[in-house]
């Protein structure tokens, strides 16, 4: 199918605070329905999407540790989060025409099927968008190291990070002024400096497998659509050489 997408197959990540309105907890109806619509669009323009969704807006496994319970419990929750994230996303794509399907990478049989590359590339080939659940299946992972190892499964040409604001800075824009944002950078670049684009096992596993890494803002309506067309404002991550990316 003929695209006017600067990336065909395209891995989306959102963090469960993509999905959250003002109270920044839980699953804004309103919020999920517009970033439903924007993936519609991507689909609509030729794109395939897959979609990893994290689960901060309900529970972080760190946070948990850090008030005295298991770590790996948490983690387990952090994930179970995730899935309920995916849900929300696929009944709002569901509810606009637009065929997906749940995979999680923790069994959840009842609910949605168990990820396997095979099932998720046969989606995929089938023109269905791919929800990502479960992040990696394992403790002491993100979800952002999920996205990028789905990315890497899939074939996918570029994992879009959908953050809160419109690229990475050299400092925090929201609390300092002089902060300015790259229109371009390295995974080196990025894990030399420490930006805040990713953790640093989700960059490392981007640049050896030569993943680039757009970061965009996901609360600008029609900034992914403009970005996955190759316009908008966004800051993109690739390898050393000038071909790539
Ligand atoms: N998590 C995990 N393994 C994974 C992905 C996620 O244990 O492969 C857990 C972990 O506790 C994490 C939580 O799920 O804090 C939610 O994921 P994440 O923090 O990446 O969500 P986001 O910040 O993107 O909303």
């Amino acid at each position: 199918m003929a695209t006017d997408l600067r990336w065909r197959r395209i891995l989306l990540k959102l963090s469960g605070e993509a999905l959250t309105g003002k109270g920044g907890f839980g699953i804004d109806p309103a919020v999920t329905s517009r970033i439903a619509d924007e993936i519609k669009q991507v689909v609509e323009l030729g794109g395939q999407v897959g979609v990893v969704v994290g689960g901060g807006n309900f529970v972080r496994g760190a946070q948990i540790a850090s008030s005295g319970l298991d770590r790996v419990s948490g983690d387990h929750m952090g994930m179970l989060a995730t899935v309920m994230n995916a849900l929300a996303l696929n009944a709002a794509l569901t509810s606009r025409g637009v065929p997906a399907r749940v995979l999680s990478a923790i069994a959840v049989p009842t609910i949605c099927d168990s990820f396997t590359q095979r099932a998720a590339l046969g989606h995929f080939q089938a023109g269905r968008v791919v929800l990502f659940a479960g992040g990696t299946g394992n403790p002491f992972f993100t979800t952002d190291t999920g996205a990028v190892l789905r990315a890497v499964e899939m074939g996918c040409e570029v994992v879009m990070k959908g953050t809160q604001v419109d690229g990475v800075y050299s400092a925090d824009p929201k609390t300092d002024p002089t902060a300015s944002r790259f229109d371009r950078l390295t995974h080196r670049e990025v894990l030399a400096r420490g930006l805040s684009v990713m953790d640093a096992t989700a960059i490392a596993l981007a640049r050896d497998n030569r993943i680039p890494v757009s970061v965009f803002s996901i609360g600008e309506p029609g900034a992914f659509v403009a970005v996955a067309a190759g316009g908008g404002r966004s800051t993109l991550v690739t390898v050393e050489d000038a071909n790539s990316g």
